[in-house]
């Protein structure tokens, strides 16, 4: 690939991070016009651009080169991590960027009295994070069958097409909605800077860095 003079970001085109993570870029002094399609926008000062895509496809943008850096949920950085392929171990949390917070859940229905892990053994898993769910289950020794849905994960127990699920959870209120309650946590999330392990030695390693300061120094002044 052609090396590029400018630094390349990844972002969530339109969702929960898109707000907060153009904040973020603003208060570190990063200005964009965007494109008419809206899917670039172009660095204003610096030599840096936007690109703005679905959140899923951001690890792999960053494992591919085409984007030096992207600003995602640890959570799809993590299940990446662990189901994208060969190039997904080279990815790293580079910061936590502090917003976008949610946890990774696993819930089951409200009259089920939930103990302990073991009681998970057998039965049926609705989520769209397998890597990071079976990685909990295998840690325990539980085996249960994971069923994977891209979306609307927290009806399948009321479809009758899983017992549990493993979800993003915020207030809770999705799962009170239906009739669900949380039993375990996976993992804490928000939003994460997330960069290749090996960052670049030429000029855009040098970017990447002052990137990194001044995103420090946000992140401080805002604690
Ligand atoms: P896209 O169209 O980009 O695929 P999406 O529907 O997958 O969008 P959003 O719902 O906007 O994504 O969520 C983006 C990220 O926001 C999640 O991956 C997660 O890290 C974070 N998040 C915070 N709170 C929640 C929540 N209650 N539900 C879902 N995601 C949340
Ligand atoms: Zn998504």
């Amino acid at each position: 690939m052609k090396p590029r003079d400018r630094l390349r970001i990844a972002m969530q085109k339109s969702g929960r991070l898109t707000e907060p993570a153009l904040e973020l870029l603003n208060r570190c002094g990063l200005t964009f016009r965007q494109s008419r399609d809206k899917l670039f926008c172009f660095g204003e000062g610096e030599p840096v651009d936007l690109l703005l895509v679905r959140d899923d496809d951001i690890p792999g943008l960053i494992a591919q080169g085409v984007c030096d850096l992207g600003i995602v949920g640890r959570n799809v950085l993590n299940e990446f991590q662990l189901t994208g392929g060969r190039d997904s171990a080279e990815l790293a949390e580079l910061r936590p960027l502090g917003f976008g917070r949610c946890r990774l859940s696993i819930a089951v229905p409200q009259e089920m009295e939930y103990r302990e892990a073991g009681q998970l053994q057998g039965q049926r898993i609705a989520t769209s994070y397998p890597g990071l769910l079976g990685q909990w289950l295998r840690e325990r020794g539980v085996d249960a069958g994971v069923v994977t849905l891209a979306g609307s994960v927290e009806i399948a127990p009321r479809l009758g097409t899983a017992d549990a699920i493993c979800d993003l959870v915020q207030s809770g209120g999705t799962l009170v909605a239906n009739q669900l309650r949380e039993a375990e946590v996976l993992l804490e999330s928000e939003a994460v800077l997330a960069g290749p392990e090996a960052l670049p030695t030429d000029e855009r390693g040098d970017m990447i860095d002052l990137l990194l300061k001044r995103l420090d120094g946000v992140i401080q002044v805002r604690e």
